[in-house]
């Protein structure tokens, strides 16, 4: 199957060089397998290759090619709204410890750029409020942060271009260049005797007595142990994709005239407006993300980069666009991440995941909970990432909700898809859902050229959506991404859209 490069690179990967890796290509054995190599597997992949540990790491794509290779990067303990969500959820005990997680995260990395000479600006974090009924919440994440010991201000005046009304601010976080963080961990995860496979996407994975036997392609790979660090998890025999929102958002580089803020914004409220600037050779270039939505259940993906576009064009006059991309990262419904088996009862397959775009210090901590769970000596505050209880998604209101806008997309696209398609292809850029026979069947063009494939994502059935920003296949149920022949981007999928004949 012919490959397709995703049509949006960041502006991290823009200019970035980064080796390639050869795919596996024979059967190998090893301590632990780490499947992923964005932060949580990279990171793990280090801790445990510095340990002695023999460590494969196994990548679909590039390193960093999804959500860690696209993020925002800020660093932060001040992390929008979410001390309030979680302390409303679980308490202040629990949400004193994620504190300490993710200061354990954010220490180790900032240790890390330090150490390989990767540039981190420590610049002060602010939630505000982009319109005054979000103050309440602003004052809120102030308590909440407070009554943790972080040191956060109230801040009534901010010095920014667009509507602000005060806001909460933690001086001396920190924001990077993930690709550069992520090329320099593969550098030292290999300097360290540990391998890196690239373009191997891990498809099954068996326990076999006390061993766990991961298949690819070109070859499986036996270990002891295994670390699923695929953003949602794959290989998910506890229905932990039940419990995760898919959330796609937009990013935009801009070289702007003038002055661009100093600090990292975040509002406190809808539609999601994040800012935060990066140091090239010519100067600050401003990045400002936001509009985001569920992945597949947008109307128009088109329409969210414009209003970011848009928004940014208003407030920053003359702005020159210099890249924009997307990229998703899941909410868990019970509001903390989850770092622990895959499977019941089984301590050998673990996985990260549930970030809510805060994985740069959660994925660390992640990391170090990971790592420390296999060589026996966890991190005192890694008992927060245990929440996650069997059987508990339909107790919890927000996964009643969720689960059950996951069945109306599953029984709503399968209506659509057979109402039946006309004849011609898609214009260019375009697709759509068409009955062919007694099959669905997506069709679209892309670059001059027509696909058909079945629309039935293999995950768990649902029927995928046209994605116009992007040219992509996107599943409204878990957030399975596909490219116009059907091969898997990014999601819980581990297997494509299989190929039709039109
Ligand atoms: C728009 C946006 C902005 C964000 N901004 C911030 C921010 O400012 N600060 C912050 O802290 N966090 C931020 N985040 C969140 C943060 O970037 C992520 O939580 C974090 O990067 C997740 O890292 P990861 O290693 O879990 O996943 P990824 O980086 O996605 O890595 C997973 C890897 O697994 C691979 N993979 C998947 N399936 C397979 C398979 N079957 N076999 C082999 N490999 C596979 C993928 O190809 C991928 O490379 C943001 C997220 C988004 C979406």
């Amino acid at each position: 199957m012919a490959g397709y490069a995703p049509h949006m690179t960041s502006f991290w990967s823009t200019d970035a060089v980064l080796p390639t890796r050869l795919p596996l290509s024979d059967d190998i054995e090893v301590d632990t397998v780490v499947i992923g190599a964005g932060l949580v597997g990279l990171t793990s992949a280090l801790l445990l290759a510095e340990r002695g540990r023999a460590v494969a790491v196994l990548e679909a794509r590039r390193v960093g090619a999804v959500t860690t290779g696209a993020s925002s990067a800020k660093i932060s303990l001040l992390q929008g709204t979410r001390a309030q969500a979680i302390a409303n959820r679980h308490g202040t005990r629990a949400l004193s410890r994620y504190v300490a997680a993710n200061r354990a995260g954010f220490d180790w990395l900032l240790e890390f750029c330090a150490a390989h000479e990767i540039s981190a600006q420590r610049v002060p974090a602010i939630t505000y409020a982009q319109q005054p009924r979000e103050s309440a919440a602003v004052r809120a994440e102030f308590e909440a942060t407070r009554a943790v010991g972080l040191p956060t201000q109230l801040v009534d005046e901010l010095d920014v271009p667009f509507p602000a009304y005060g806001g909460v601010r933690l001086p001396e976080q920190a924001q990077v260049d993930p690709v550069a963080v992520l090329a320099a961990m593969a550098a030292d995860v290999e300097a360290n005797g540990a391998q890196i496979f690239e373009s191997t996407r891990a498809h099954r994975l068996r326990h076999e007595g006390e061993r766990v036997v991961v298949t690819t392609d070109n070859g499986q790979v036996t270990a002891s142990n295994a670390i699923v660090a695929t953003g949602s998890p794959v290989f998910d025999r506890r229905g932990l994709a039940a419990r995760l929102v898919p959330e796609r958002s937009y990013l935009a580089a801009f070289d702007v005239p003038g002055q661009v803020p100093e600090e990292m914004f975040l509002s406190a409220g809808s539609p999601t407006r994040s800012l935060r600037w990066a140091p090239t050779e010519t100067g600050r270039v401003l990045l400002v993300g936001g509009s985001g939505h569920v992945v597949g259940r947008a109307d128009g993906e088109a329409r969210h980069v414009a209003d970011l576009l848009n928004w940014a064009n208003r407030w920053f006059p003359g702005a020159e666009l210099l890249d924009r991309w997307s990229a998703q990262d899941y909410h868990p419904i019970g509001e903390l991440p989850y770092v622990g088996p895959v499977g019941p009862g089984g301590d050998r397959v673990r996985c990260a995941t549930g970030f809510a775009k805060w994985g740069m210090t959660n994925g660390v901590a992640a990391a170090l909970t990971l790592v420390g769970r296999i060589t026996g000596t966890p991190p005192e505050w890694a008992r927060v990432y245990d929440t996650w209880r069997p059987g508990v998604v339909g107790t919890l209101r927000a996964g009643a909700e969720a689960n059950a806008t996951v069945a109306w997309h599953l029984s709503s696209g399968w209506l659509h898809a057979v109402e039946g398609g006309p004849s011609l292809p898609p214009r260019e850029g375009e697709g759509r859902v068409e009955r062919h026979g007694l099959h669905p069947t997506a069709v679209c063009t892309v670059d001059g050229r027509t696909d058909a494939v079945s629309p039935v994502c293999p995950h768990l059935w649902g029927i995928v959506n046209w994605n116009d920003a992007e040219k992509t296949w996107d599943c409204p149920l878990h957030g399975s991404r596909f490219a116009p022949d059907g091969s898997v981007l990014e999601g819980p999928a581990t297997a494509p859209l299989s190929p039709r004949e039109l």
